[in-house]
């Protein structure tokens, strides 16, 4: 577990379990790491579970040479000078994209906070300090970090360490913060510091000579107040939250002003097929990708791409592609990395459609084993070479298990294997997987995305995170560091999957999703929170056991309280002694309608058994959490009141039946 001391609002320190500390400053668009461990342990996906927020993180480090974790960043900056030294140890990888010089005296807006940089003497070959301007706060790596000293004989010569601290009290700051501190320094400190070390009365191995009292951090009780205090990451989760604008808010208003024709608020439907160019050379440029533009709807569409740009927004991601239905994104998804000999390693209990397409696969060679959802030592056990991918859904349809998304991503990335999941039962509203490791995600957008049941789609969102391994995924190989530098998977997804597969989304799907889309908070809140109801009212009903999430017994209810936000989803089941119960109840409903559908404003009802998992076996049944006795219910937005009574007609019904 990560220790975070809260430094100021936006200013952390972080010292996750692997022992690795850094300091975090985080506006509302960036973060930035400062010295964090090498850049080798895995602090993006900390930072960005704890921000709860797609970030640009940015590394600086003085290692420029440690390539080893520098690629989880979109930016790594070091100091020139440390470039420079690496390029003439010849440790440098100059291929290596993220790497770039800090410039001194340059403001980087981080999102309402900036930030300064400014280069020290000292340790080493100089070292980088960041003025935080709104909190008038100097934060620098090893130089203010006074258990550093003790081994600054290695960095500093007393000469360079007196440079430092006269160079940094010189600057017009109140306050200074060494980045492997939990306290930030108070002026008086380094003033201290700077005499003792002016005196030369320094012993390298002894601190108190510097400082001429116990380090700072464990002993220091000047009168000049305030240290940073404490805080539990669920603190810092809610502190993170508050500084980022609402779900709903980014839902309607994007993170910047529309910019469709005539000021329409919605995006037009653009129902064409094609696009006409001014010149063949403006069109060939389309096509060669040296212009952006559109030329066929089957691999472009303005309509199409602003649905593509929301769903990327929302879940976090690099890029999205949509297709024509959730079944063609998941096929695509797959046919996208794996090959004949290849095997999708995936949890079992998953939606009838995808159990179904994985049989098909097996006639192109494809294999597919299956784990249960968060059995992690049969996981680990079922890697073999020919593994190329490990999927799970969420939450399971109609299982309802929750999937330990942050246990399954640490798992995968282990053994360098991309985590892809189904959202759909969550939608993004509950959960966003990539701010918990997951690599690629699809949803079926028929469901809780369009929201109103008016149209099949479907679309596969890239987190462009996942280092792909061109041996191990050779059909990604020609669209790693293309010229525009988007990420590998979604590039291929859409240049061949989608183009020649065909199976393209229609423009007016896109508008219907986007329409639907606006509300996706609203409804989910009150469908979970009808869920929620319906599930309390049926615990209350002889001979009846209920399945959701959000009860404190259920089996998933643990890992739903970790992974979903807001709450535990709008889907139920019932399981009533016998199919005939079953139909019985279905029939009697006035308001709920029968309907092999979820995610709709109506509460829809369905018996798997007889529907969607007709072609099932039995024991793949039972392992899909599908029983003779079961309804599924997908709760809609109806008045909490009416769906109850309505419910509690149709068992009372039964009762006089059977009496
Ligand atoms: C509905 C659904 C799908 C398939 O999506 P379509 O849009 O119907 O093709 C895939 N996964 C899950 C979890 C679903 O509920």
């Amino acid at each position: 577990m990560q220790e975070i001391f809260q430094i100021r609002q936006n200013i952390w320190h972080i010292q996750d379990a692997t022992d690795v500390f850094f300091t975090l400053i985080f506006g509302e668009k960036h973060a930035l790491v400062i010295d964090s461990g090498y850049g080798k342990a895995d602090h993006r996906s900390l930072v960005e579970r704890l921000l709860s927020t797609p970030y640009t993180v940015i590394n600086t480090h003085g290692h420029p040479d440690h390539t080893g974790g520098n690629s989880q960043y979109d930016a790594v900056y070091v100091h020139p000078a440390d470039l420079e030294m690496a390029r003439r140890n010849g440790s440098l990888d100059d291929t290596h994209p993220v790497l770039k010089p800090l410039s001194a005296e340059k403001t980087y807006d981080l999102g309402g906070i900036h930030v300064k940089t400014i280069f020290l003497p000292g340790h080493t070959k100089g070292t980088v300090g960041f003025l935080c301007e709104e909190y008038r706060l100097l934060v620098a790596g090893d130089a203010f970090n006074p258990d550093m000293w003790m081994f600054a004989d290695n960095h500093d010569t007393l000469d360079t360490l007196a440079q430092t601290l006269q160079k940094a009290l010189s600057l017009p700051f109140d306050s200074y913060l060494g980045s492997h501190t939990t306290r930030e320094v108070p002026r008086e400190f380094l003033e201290d510091a700077l005499t003792n070390v002016l005196r030369a009365e320094v012993n390298w191995n002894s601190l108190q000579t510097i400082l001429g009292k116990e380090t700072y951090e464990i002993a220091y009780e000047g009168s000049h107040g305030r240290s940073s205090i404490r805080i539990e990451a669920d603190q810092a989760l809610k502190l993170a939250a508050e500084k980022r604008r609402g779900f709903q808010t980014t839902l309607l208003h994007g993170t910047g002003r529309p910019d469709f024709p005539a000021g329409s608020t919605l995006s037009p439907v653009f129902q064409a097929s094609a696009f006409r160019h001014d010149t063949a050379q403006e069109m060939a440029n389309i096509f060669a990708k040296k212009q952006a533009g559109f030329n066929y709807s089957r691999i472009g569409n303005p309509t199409i791409r602003t649905f593509e740009e929301r769903i990327t927004q929302l879940e976090g991601g690099a890029a999205a592609v949509a297709f024509s239905s959730g079944m063609a994104a998941i096929t695509a998804t797959f046919l996208n990395i794996v090959t004949a000999g290849d095997t999708i390693l995936s949890t079992a209990g998953l939606y009838g459609g995808t159990i179904e397409l994985f049989k098909s696969l097996s006639r192109f060679g494809i294999q597919v084993s299956y784990v249960p959802v968060n059995d992690f030592e049969a996981l680990e056990a079922a890697i073999t070479p020919t593994v190329k991918l490990i999927f799970a859904e969420t939450i399971s349809n109609p299982g309802l298990a929750v999937s330990d998304i942050e246990k399954l991503a640490t798992l995968a990335h282990k053994y360098k294997l991309p985590l892809i999941l189904d959202n759909t039962m969550a939608s993004p509203y509950l959960v966003r997987p990539f701010t918990w490791g997951a690599d690629i995600v699809i949803h079926s957008s028929s469901k809780y995305i369009n929201g109103g049941g008016s149209g099949i789609s479907g679309i596969v969102i890239d987190s462009g995170h996942f280092q792909w391994d061109p041996q191990r995924y050779p059909s990604l190989e020609p669209f790693l560091n293309n010229p525009a530098g988007l990420p590998p998977f979604a590039v291929r997804l859409r240049s061949d999957l989608l183009c020649n597969y065909g199976a393209c989304l229609s423009p007016q799907n896109a508008f219907l999703n986007l329409l639907g889309l606006e509300t996706l908070g609203l409804r989910m809140e009150k469908e979970c929170s009808n869920t929620m109801a319906l599930a309390l009212y049926f615990k209350t009903l002889p001979g009846v056991t209920v399945n959701y999430p959000g009860l404190t017994e259920n089996p998933s209810h643990e890992t739903a309280e970790k992974i979903l936000e807001h709450g535990f989803g709008a889907i139920l089941t019932v399981r009533l002694g016998t199919r005939e119960k079953a139909f019985r109840v279905m029939d009697a409903l006035k308001i709920p309608q029968i309907v092999s559908n979820i995610g709709d404003n109506r509460t829809l009802v369905v018996h798997p058994a007889s529907t969607m998992a007709l072609h099932s076996t039995r024991q793949e049944q039972e392992d899909a959490g599908v029983f003779e006795d079961l309804i599924r219910i997908s709760v809609g937005i109806e008045d909490i009141h009416d769906l109850i009574q309505d419910f509690d007609q149709a068992f009372k019904s039964l009762s006089t039946a059977s009496t």
